[in-house]
């Protein structure tokens, strides 16, 4: 091999390694495609994602051509973890990045894809739920496509929910059969809602659940100051009121979700002005960037997530 050759070479290797470094997440994970995605997912044609109207099912379809295209599996046969909800059929969309290997270690990745459809017969009845939660749903998916490009040594679940807004129902059905399938799940991490900018600041969200694992810690240790304690998570229970929830009832690992509804940042919470131009879609993408490099630091440095007091 001549030394041009082995030159031409080596940029060419060097060039197929891993590259989990901040700057190359930045890079690959576009504010435009998140902006498309979300614009996508809170349309008017899908009538605010519920199963009812059938709005739901058009967001289903649309991520499971998402999946597909991007290189993600399907965990359960064409994507979809099948329940009833009120007699009527509906699913959870589940894929997994790479190849899922039973005997390993197991992470899931979540957001509900569902939202309270259309109410009353004002000039804008479709309740859109662009923070609630198609922010929660870009997250999972431009995660998962940057994921996708590279081998891990975990599984990794991406799960989107159905009939949260119902009761957790899609997440509920998820936890008990992933449970009775002998997944080794060992941690959640779930979006809920993080489409606007905290009081607190940019690039910031909330935990909740925040004293009970060492998530926070380990989080803040690869973004510092990423991560908050926020007081009326604790005072309402949101740990309770979201799809991490069912998860740490049956397996009792950490579960936890990440926010940035503070409650005093955004006044169209489950109102039909829930539209993404009253979202701030370049904070949006940082959470997005953010999470995405902790969680495969996570991965690559195998990360231990447990319970504290465990
Ligand atoms: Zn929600």
């Amino acid at each position: 091999m001549n030394i041009y050759l082995l030159f031409l070479t080596l940029i060419f290797s060097s060039c197929l390694d891993e590259d989990n470094s901040l700057e190359e997440i930045k890079r690959q994970i576009k504010i435009n495609d998140t902006q498309k995605i979300i614009t996508i997912l809170s349309s008017d044609s899908l009538k605010g994602r519920d199963n009812k109207n059938m709005g739901y099912f058009k967001a289903a379809d649309y991520v499971i051509k998402y999946f597909k295209k991007n290189n993600i599996n399907p965990l359960y046969k064409d994507f979809k973890d099948i329940f009833y909800s009120e007699s009527i059929k509906s699913y959870n969309i589940v894929g997994t990045v790479g190849e899922f290997i039973n005997e390993r270690k197991t992470i899931l990745i979540g957001a509900h894809l569902d939202h309270i459809g259309i109410n009353g017969i004002s000039a804008d009845s479709i309740y859109n739920g662009a923070n609630d939660n198609a922010s929660g749903c870009v997250s999972v998916l431009q995660i998962g496509s940057f994921l996708s490009q590279f081998k891990w040594d975990y599984n990794i679940v991406l799960a989107l929910f159905a009939e949260e807004e119902k009761g957790l129902r899609g997440s509920y059905n998820l936890a008990q059969r992933m449970k009775k399938e002998n997944i080794d799940l060992k941690y959640v991490i779930n979006f809920e809602m993080i489409g606007k900018e905290m009081k607190i600041g940019e690039n910031k969200v909330y935990l909740t659940g925040y004293e009970m694992s060492n998530l926070a810690l380990e989080i803040n240790s690869i973004v510092p100051g990423f991560v908050n304690f926020f007081t009326k998570s604790k005072e309402f229970n949101l740990f309770k009121r979201s799809d991490n929830y069912p998860f740490y009832k049956k397996f009792g690992i950490p579960s936890q979700t990440l926010s940035s509804y503070d409650f005093e940042n955004y006044k169209y919470y489950h109102h039909f002005d829930d539209e993404v131009n009253n979202l701030n879609i370049v904070n949006l993408n940082k959470i997005i960037v953010s999470s995405a490099f902790f969680i495969s630091t996570f991965l690559n440095e195998k990360t231990e997530i447990y319970l504290n007091n465990h």
